[in-house]
């Protein structure tokens, strides 16, 4: 599921891709039941605006102008936003698309439906009606500690918690706690005050090398765990010996090295 530096990615793309372009018509794509979509009327409110600047809080992407209204997008486990000039083909499992005036257009891909495009009027008020909590790297250093260094809960599931950390998922929660040397199961109540800090800095600091780097994750240093997240991998830590395994963390598969994370 794209998290925060994927998020933060597409979210680039459109600002170098489809701002201050006239929207001709906002459309529906094929075979689209059972994936939240704007109505008729919302479409109808985009005609003749233009996008002049995006915002993201988390997992959420916002397009649209002082003046509103806003796309809001969710991608969901595997959406997409892809901006493209006709008359290259669309992309397949397009399910909404934006025509702009000339040839650029924008197309959310959504295979799996599991994304959704929402019109609002004010992204502050849509995120706070959302219960989102704080983007994890606008998040201060002591509600960050407090939250974890408080949770009974497994440290993944914590990091993972949308409504106290916003966009950290469990692609992005294995780097951090690999990076940490904590078992992705073990309690943030059991942590020191040390090991929170040292939590906080290495959240901040992971998501912004992925954000530095825009999700490409061939372009992340080779002792991280993203790049080598398999079974059986050697551990990619300088020295560790260990062999990459996962187990289930509240549901969520965790990829880790029971060698160095404790
Ligand atoms: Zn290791």
């Amino acid at each position: 599921m794209p998290e925060l530096p994927e998020n933060e990615a597409q979210r680039l793309t459109l600002e170098r891709e489809c701002l201050h372009r006239t929207i001709e018509a906002a459309e529906l794509g094929e075979n689209i039941t059972h994936i939240d979509l704007p109505g008729d009327n919302e479409l109808g409110r985009l005609k003749g605006r233009q996008f002049t600047e995006t915002r993201r809080h988390g997992k959420n992407i916002f397009l649209g102008s002082k003046s509103g209204p806003w796309i809001t997008v969710h991608l969901g486990m595997s959406g997409w936003l892809i901006p493209y000039d006709a008359p290259e083909p669309e992309p397949d499992h397009t399910k909404f698309r934006i025509v702009f005036e000339g040839d650029r257009r924008l197309a959310f891909r959504c295979p799996r439906k599991l994304g959704h495009v929402k019109i609002v009027d004010d992204p502050d008020a849509y995120i706070s009606a959302q219960d989102l909590g704080p983007g994890a790297l606008a998040m201060d250093r002591d509600v960050f500690t407090d939250f974890i260094g408080g949770s009974k809960a497994a440290i993944k599931s914590a990091l993972m918690d949308q409504n106290r950390i916003a966009g950290i998922g469990n692609l992005w929660s294995d780097e951090i706690l690999f990076q940490t040397g904590r078992d992705p199961a073990s309690r943030g109540s059991d942590l020191d005050d040390q090991t929170l800090d040292t939590l906080f800095d290495t959240m901040r600091a992971a998501l912004s090398k992925g954000v530095d780097v825009e999700a490409d994750y061939s372009r992340l240093p080779d002792d991280w765990l993203i790049p080598n997240r398999k079974d059986g991998e050697p551990c990619p830590r300088t020295g560790c010996g260990g062999s990459l395994t996962h187990h289930k963390v509240g549901g969520r598969t965790a990829y880790y090295c029971p060698v160095h994370q404790s």
